[in-house]
């Protein structure tokens, strides 16, 4: 299993004087519930844009939320396979302009089209996850991962990834301090949680690749997107 397939949340979310957060969405990106939420592809064939959509749908499976995909815009999630690396705006900062100007990516499935049918599946539900609005559950307050600092810094700096140290600090040291959920215990199944070897951590602390979305996840999905008639 290669262990270079992490991901980017673009920009920096603040996490340490973010309000309000909980453990694994930020609010404040949270799309209005039942919210049909328009997916352009900006290349790829069909056959693979409709692999990507079949995983993704398991977040729509509880979440109250539908994918419709689109040729053309307007268009809340912009998608392509030919970014650098894999990752996603956060829920609704994909309408930032700043960040994401009209007609270019908000999510990047580099990895998708060399990808296997388990690894396609993970990395379409973890980064429509995180258009939905999730983060990384290893920033979970109740995460207690013991990162080997140094390993995981010159890991990432290195390629694929060449991230910076501020990109490290936020995609994988830095954990929300809000622990108001239920949803809050670590969940060490999540699809939202990166896979990484023992190397990472100091006590040899290590997780798989998941592909499927957890209880949890598929829980935390109906809580932030209720049903009609529900309340968040
Ligand atoms: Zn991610």
């Amino acid at each position: 299993m290669s262990f270079l397939c992490v991901d980017r949340i673009p920009g920096l979310l603040d996490l340490d004087r973010a309000v309000g957060l909980e453990a694994a969405g930020d609010p404040r990106y949270f799309w209005p519930t039942g919210s049909a939420l328009r997916v352009r592809f900006l290349d790829g064939p069909p056959g693979l844009r409709a692999r990507v959509m079949a995983a993704a749908s398991a977040w729509t499976d509880h979440a109250n939320l539908t994918f419709t995909v689109v040729g053309a815009e307007p268009a809340d999630i912009r998608v392509t396979f030919r970014g650098a690396g894999n990752w996603s705006a956060v829920g609704m900062m994909s309408r930032n302009r700043r960040m994401f100007p009209p007609g270019a990516p908000t999510m990047s499935l580099a990895e998708a089209p060399a990808a296997g049918p388990a690894r396609l599946a993970r990395l379409a539900r973890h980064e429509f996850g995180h258009a939905i609005g999730l983060v990384h559950e290893h920033s979970s307050p109740d995460a207690g991962i013991a990162w080997n600092r140094p390993v995981v810094l010159a890991a990432l700096a290195g390629p694929p990834n060449h991230w910076s140290t501020a990109d490290v600090a936020v995609n994988v040291f830095d954990r929300y301090r809000d622990t108001r959920t239920q949803f809050t215990a670590f969940d060490p199944e999540s699809v939202m949680l990166y896979a990484f070897p023992p190397e990472w951590t100091l006590d040899g602390r290590t997780f798989p690749e998941n592909t499927e979305l957890s209880a949890a996840d598929r829980a935390f999905a109906a809580h932030i997107y209720p049903p009609r008639g529900a309340s968040r």
